[in-house]
C-alpha cells in the first residue's frame, strides 16, 4: 500500500515535470536573439534624404491643373495641347519620365501600355485607356529578370465617376500616389541595383481598376518575374485634425486571392492565413521603417484593403502577384470623391490645400527604401520546405540557392505574434535543422548578400 503510494506520487511527478521539460527544450536554443534587424545602407539612406516635398508638392499641383483626369476626359492633340484632362496628364507624366531618365544618361526606359477598354459599368463607351511606366532595369544578369515596382493611379473622379468634363482635382487620390512614383523614379534612378525597379501609374481606377488589372495580365503572361507590388493611393496625409501624421497604413491580403482550392485547404490546414507572400511584404516594410528611422511609420493592418473598398494592389493579388497598399491613417471623406464647394460651412473636394506634402515625402521614403532594399537584395531562397517524414520535434527547413546570396537567415515567431521575432544566421548552406517544434512557432527563410541585404522571407511548404 505504502509503496504504491510513493509509485503513485512518482508517477504524478513525472506527469508534472512534463510540461515543465517541454518548456525548458522550447527555450534551449540560447541565445534567443530577437530578429537581427536590417541595417541601413549609406547609399539607400542618402537616396531617401534626395526625396523632396517641395518637389512632390509641384508634381501635384501640376496634376491638378489639368482640371480633370477623370479615365473618360479628354485625350485628344488639343486638349492636350491645352493642357485639359487625362491625355494631357499622361503626357506630362511622361516626359516627367523622360527627365529623369536624361538626368541618369537615359538610364530609365520610358514606356506606355495603352489599350482600348469596352463599354463596362462605369465606361460608357470604347476608352482608350493609358498606363505609363519607367524601367530601372537591373545591373546583375542573374537578377535582373526579378522586379520590384510602385504604383499610383493618376486619373480622378469627383462625385459623378461619369463627369467628362467637371473639376476633379484628385490632389490626394492618387495625385499623391502619383508623386510617389515619381519621385521614387528620380531618385533612385540616381543609383544602380541587381535587380529591376518598374515606377508605374495607371489610369482607369476609379472606372474600375482597369488600368492596373491589365498591365497585370500583361505581366503574367509575358511571364514577368515581380517580387513585390508597392500601390500608394491616398497618401496625402489629409490635414483634418484627427490625422495621425506619423503613421502610414500598410494593407496586405491573407488568404491570397490567387489561392487555388488545394492551396486554401493546405493554408488552411498548416494555419497559413497570416503568411501570404503580400504579409511578407507588408513586414519588410515594417523592418524598413526601422532601419531608416522614417518619420512616417507603417501600421501593419492584416487586411486586402479598407473595409469593403478595394484598389490597384489586388489586380496584381488576383494575378498571383505580391503586392501591398499603403494610405494615410485617417481618411477625410469630404476631400475624396466630391465636387469641389462650399455646403454648410463645410469645404469639399480634393484640392492641394489639404494635402501635407512633407508626409507625402516621408511615404515615399518609406516605398523608395523598400524598392532599393529589395532590389539590392538576392532573390528570396526558392522551394522552401519543411521536412515532416519523421514526427520530431526538431526541425529541418531545406531550399535552393539564391543568385548573388552569401548566407541565409531562419527567422521564427510564436504564431500568434505579427512579425518575426527571432533569427538565427546559419551561413551559406541550402539547409538548417533547428531545435524547436513547427508545431509551435512559424519559419521562414532569407536570402542576405555579402553587405546585409536581406530578401523577402519565405516561409516553407511541408515535403513528406
Ligand atoms: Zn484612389
Amino acid at each position: 500500500m505504502f509503496i504504491s503510494r510513493i509509485c503513485l506520487i512518482l508517477a504524478l511527478l513525472a506527469l508534472v515535470s512534463v510540461p515543465y521539460r517541454t518548456f525548458a527544450q522550447a527555450n534551449s536554443l540560447e541565445p534567443k536573439s530577437p530578429a537581427d534587424p536590417l541595417r541601413a545602407d549609406p547609399k539607400i539612406s542618402a537616396a531617401l534624404g534626395q526625396i523632396s516635398p517641395q518637389r512632390i508638392q509641384a508634381n501635384i499641383e501640376k496634376l491638378v491643373s489639368f482640371q480633370t483626369r477623370l479615365t473618360l476626359s479628354a485625350q485628344d492633340p488639343d486638349s492636350i495641347k491645352a493642357g485639359h484632362g487625362i491625355g494631357a496628364a499622361r503626357e506630362w507624366i511622361k516626359s516627367e519620365f523622360e527627365g529623369y531618365s536624361r538626368a541618369c544618361g537615359g538610364c530609365l526606359e520610358v514606356k506606355t501600355d495603352s489599350f482600348t477598354e469596352n463599354p463596362a459599368d462605369r465606361i460608357p463607351k470604347p476608352t482608350v485607356i493609358t498606363n505609363v511606366y519607367a524601367v530601372l532595369n537591373g545591373i546583375d544578369p542573374e537578377n535582373a529578370k526579378r522586379i520590384v515596382l510602385v504604383t499610383g493611379h493618376y486619373d480622378s473622379r469627383n462625385s459623378d465617376t461619369l463627369d467628362v468634363s467637371g473639376i476633379a482635382p484628385g490632389a490626394n487620390d492618387d495625385g499623391s500616389g502619383t508623386a510617389v512614383s515619381l519621385e521614387c523614379a528620380r531618385v533612385l534612378s540616381q543609383l544602380k541595383f541587381p535587380a529591376t525597379i518598374i515606377f508605374l501609374t495607371v489610369a482607369g481606377e476609379e472606372q474600375g481598376l482597369n488600368g492596373s488589372s491589365h498591365f497585370a495580365k500583361m505581366a503574367k503572361a509575358e511571364g514577368w518575374d515581380i517580387e513585390a507590388v508597392l500601390n500608394n493611393d491616398i497618401v496625402g496625409g489629409d490635414r483634418g485634425p484627427q490625422q495621425n501624421p506619423g503613421v502610414v497604413r500598410v494593407f496586405s491580403e491573407g488568404v491570397p486571392l490567387a489561392a487555388t482550392d488545394a492551396e486554401v485547404r493546405r493554408i488552411r490546414g498548416l494555419g497559413g492565413e497570416n503568411d501570404s507572400a503580400s504579409r511578407q511584404i507588408a513586414r519588410y516594410i515594417a523592418e524598413v521603417g526601422r532601419a531608416y528611422q522614417t518619420s512616417v511609420k507603417p501600421l501593419l493592418v492584416f487586411r486586402l484593403d479598407r473595409y469593403l473598398r478595394g484598389g490597384d494592389h489586388s489586380a496584381f493579388n488576383e494575378q498571383g502577384y505580391a503586392g501591398v497598399r499603403f494610405t494615410e491613417y485617417r481618411e477625410d471623406y469630404h476631400h475624396q470623391h466630391q465636387n469641389v464647394r462650399t455646403e454648410n460651412g463645410i469645404e469639399y473636394g480634393d484640392l492641394p490645400k489639404f494635402v501635407n506634402f512633407d508626409y507625402v515625402a516621408n511615404v515615399a521614403r518609406v516605398n523608395a527604401g523598400t524598392l532599393a532594399s529589395l532590389a539590392s537584395a538576392p532573390a528570396p531562397p526558392a522551394k522552401v520546405r519543411l521536412q515532416t517524414k519523421e514526427l520530431e520535434n526538431d526541425s529541418t527547413i531545406a531550399w535552393g540557392a539564391s543568385p548573388g546570396a552569401a548566407s541565409y537567415e531562419v527567422v521564427w515567431r510564436d504564431t500568434a505574434s505579427p512579425e518575426w521575432e527571432h533569427a538565427k544566421s546559419v551561413g551559406n548552406v541550402t539547409h538548417a535543422t533547428l531545435p524547436l517544434s513547427k508545431d509551435n512557432v512559424i519559419f521562414a527563410v532569407r536570402a542576405l548578400d555579402g553587405a546585409g541585404h536581406r530578401s523577402l522571407a519565405v516561409v516553407p511548404q511541408p515535403e513528406r
